[in-house]
């Protein structure tokens, strides 16, 4: 479904991605772990084309997506919900979640906006609150619900785990495992969490520096102990 071809990035003279090679199957839950400025959330960006890779190409469902424009990757079904989880924060719940349904996905609101709420019902509870006045789980199960109402068929999380408490990141990511089997919705995952990430995940990679280092099935990254030693420690 989406294939990451010899991806370099440059911002300015630094190359901050160096040849990455990443593949997501239709229906897989995908993880990239790698610690700070490992270059995760730039290759989530280079996806949109902000900034562009300067090298390589990225394949979605088939199509050369390297050099084409955001707006019209935004229309190809890939939603995202990037790191910082940036709602709407005036806006209600409500509203942050109309926000996200598109136009073309009118007839399906309701239905969509009842998705939502079961997967998450404390949005249920506080449909008029502000985004800005909510918890920071809250916000981001808000982020991940109002990329859920543009119906994506590929749903591209950075850092859902992000400063929030321990039962909170288990709730997001029981979510997240629910909607890919339920719905067989197709996930990439950009996390530091690793634990929770590879446990979640199909399939794995580990990025250093730029470069991937390791891949394979979530689990068994898990036990590799070079993983365990550079990621887990203490998890
Ligand atoms: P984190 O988990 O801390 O968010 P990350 O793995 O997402 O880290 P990136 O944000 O992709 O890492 O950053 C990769 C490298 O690129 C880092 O060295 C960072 O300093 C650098 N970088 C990121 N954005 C820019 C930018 N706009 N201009 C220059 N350098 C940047």
């Amino acid at each position: 479904m989406l294939a990451i071809r010899g991806v370099k990035t440059f911002y300015g003279n630094i190359m901050a991605l160096k040849g990455v090679d990443v593949d997501v199957h239709r229906g897989e839950i995908v993880t990239l772990i790698g610690s700070n400025g490992a270059g995760k959330s730039t290759l989530m960006m280079t996806i949109f084309g902000q900034p562009r890779a300067r090298e390589g190409q990225i394949l979605y469902e088939g199509r050369d997506i390297t050099r084409m424009p955001t707006h019209e990757i935004a229309h190809l079904k890939i939603a995202q919900s990037p790191e910082g989880r940036r709602i709407f924060p005036r806006m209600t719940v409500f509203e942050n979640l109309q926000m996200g349904a598109s136009i073309d996905n009118f007839e399906h609101f309701d239905g969509d906006l009842e998705r939502v709420f079961t997967l998450f019902p404390r949005l249920k509870e506080r449909i008029g609150q502000r985004g800005g006045t909510l918890s920071g789980g809250e916000q981001q199960m808000l982020a991940i619900g109002r990329a859920l109402m543009s119906r994506p068929r590929l749903l591209m999380l950075d850092e859902p785990s992000l400063g929030l408490a321990p039962l909170i990141v288990k709730q997001i990511f029981d979510a997240i495992r629910e909607l890919n089997r339920t719905e067989g919705l197709t996930v990439f995952l950009v996390e530091q969490n690793a634990f929770h990430a590879l446990k979640l995940a199909h399939r794995g990679y580990v990025l250093v520096n730029g470069a991937v280092t390791m891949s394979g099935a979530g689990r068994e990254l898990l036990e590799r102990p070079e993983v365990r030693a550079a990621y887990l420690e203490g998890g």
